[in-house]
């Protein structure tokens, strides 16, 4: 970072800031560091204190259908009436988020949902490797786990539901193992025989910690000469033909930045008059500590219930479906609730780790694809953020795309799929 007397005064110079140090801004700015440029990480918080904070912990590049709008009347109705695990809503959003809700529910459309697995497959598709990568250089394998993750299903039709995913999985040489009752509980001992079949989706690698995954990641990028900083990117302007942000020490200027702030990003965006259909899906977790010596090996997804059980470092991680609402309204954790007595029958959870539940705001676009490339009409500006129900898997493909695509290198993957302008043509 260079610094000099600019007209109105001391500023001080990098080749990129980055706005945001969650998961995505942070492997964005580790993967621009290593290319050689001096790059600034800006957050008004901690590093990887937002929606990062609070997943799954779930890398899977098996990932081909995004969560749809359901299509059947008994789904519908048992979310109207508030009784559905998977889905929460406040009433008094639901008009606000009409528009995003109809784009939604077009993007439902069984085949959308194979256009979005075939646009997302490059993006998905480097998801492990890179985070193996990434973990390597940074020194944080242990946070990493390579036992996959496991889809319970209480039923048969709500397994047989699945078989168009698993035949998709196939012709995209993806073999998640199918399991008994009996295959699964092999895997997972401590599991109560709750359910009928399993698919064991191998591939996938589980965190321990994603909070610490990306202060590790950050500490790779201090290590490549990046600099971290305090501030807030609702300052971003034009300045001398450079972007410009106000910092904890001072202004910072740069020939390009680029915007990673999640579910915070049309913060910024819109005031600049680039209007893009972002929403958040939001989602809560809790941590259990387990009773007696139980123990679970790998992420588990109870699916006809909605939530996932995950072995973190805190405890037995017990995370929701989605909640429709304003993403700054007062948490509701009503699925919390509702999805406990299921989570208590599957798995022996004790007592909750902590006083209360967590709340995060999935960054989400209609269309399930994240934004990744030029602002619209902003020459210099850059954006990476929308990443919904994936972004800690698809943080280190993204840092690769955006980095090669700023440097004029040839970028990995085709990035169409991932344009802004898809929602301003
Ligand atoms: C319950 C739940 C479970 C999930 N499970 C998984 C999973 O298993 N696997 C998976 O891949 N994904 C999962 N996700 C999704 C994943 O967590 C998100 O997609 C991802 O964390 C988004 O990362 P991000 O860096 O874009 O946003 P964030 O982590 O939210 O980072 C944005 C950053 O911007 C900063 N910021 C905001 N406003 C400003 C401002 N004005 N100035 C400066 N800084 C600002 C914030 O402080 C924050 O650090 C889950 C999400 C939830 C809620």
């Amino acid at each position: 970072m260079q610094s000099g007397w600019l007209s109105g005064g001391f500023v001080a110079q990098t080749d990129i800031i980055v706005l945001g140090a969650g998961i995505v801004g942070t492997c964005c700015a580790v993967h621009l560091a290593k290319r050689g440029l001096s790059v600034a990480l800006v957050d008004r918080g901690a590093v990887g204190e937002g929606t990062s904070y609070g997943n799954t912990g779930i890398i899977t590049g098996g990932t081909l259908f995004p969560p749809a709008f359901p299509a059947d009347w008994r789904s519908l109705l048992r979310i109207a009436l508030k009784r559905s695990p998977q889905v929460n809503y406040h009433l008094g959003f639901l008009p606000r988020a009409a528009p995003w809700l109809a784009a939604f529910v077009a993007a439902s459309r069984p085949s959308r949902l194979i256009e979005t697995a075939e646009a997302m497959r490059p993006l998905f598709a480097r998801a492990v490797p890179e985070h193996e990568a990434l973990a390597a250089e940074a020194g944080a394998e242990r946070y990493l786990s390579r036992g996959g993750w496991l889809k319970l299903y209480r039923t048969d039709a709500a397994f047989a539901a699945q078989a168009g995913e698993l035949e998709l999985a196939a012709n995209f040489g993806i073999a998640p193992v199918t399991l008994d009752r009996d295959g699964a509980l092999a895997l997972e001992p401590a599991l109560a025989g709750v359910f009928r079949r399993a698919v064991h989706w191998t591939g996938a690698v589980s965190v321990s910690n994603p909070l610490e995954l990306t202060r590790a990641y950050a500490a790779r990028f201090a290590a490549l000469g990046g600099v971290a900083l305090a501030g807030d990117a609702r300052t971003l302007r034009r300045a001398n033909g450079h972007w410009r942000v106000e910092t904890a020490v001072g202004p910072l200027d740069a020939g390009d930045a680029l915007l990673a702030l999640g579910p915070w990003a049309s913060d910024v965006l819109d005031p600049l008059g680039v209007r893009l259909p972002l929403a958040v899906k939001r989602g809560y977790h809790r941590h259990f500590r387990p009773q007696g010596n139980a123990m679970l090996g790998r992420p588990v997804l109870d699916a006809e219930n909605g939530y996932c059980l995950a072995p973190m470092e805190q405890g037995i991680r017990l995370t929701t479906g989605v909640e429709f609402a304003a993403r700054d309204a007062p948490p509701t954790p009503v699925q919390l609730a509702r999805m406990l007595p299921a989570a208590r029958q599957l798995f022996p959870l004790g007592e909750p780790v902590e006083a209360r539940t967590w709340l995060g705001a999935r960054p989400c676009f209609p269309d399930s694809r994240p934004v990744i490339g030029r602002a619209p009409g902003q020459p210099g500006l850059w954006l990476a953020f929308g990443h919904a129900h994936w972004g800690l898997t698809l943080g280190p493909p993204t840092g690769r795309l955006i980095a090669e695509m700023m440097t004029g290198a040839t970028p990995f993957c085709d990035p169409q799929p991932y344009a802004a302008e898809r929602f301003t043509r």
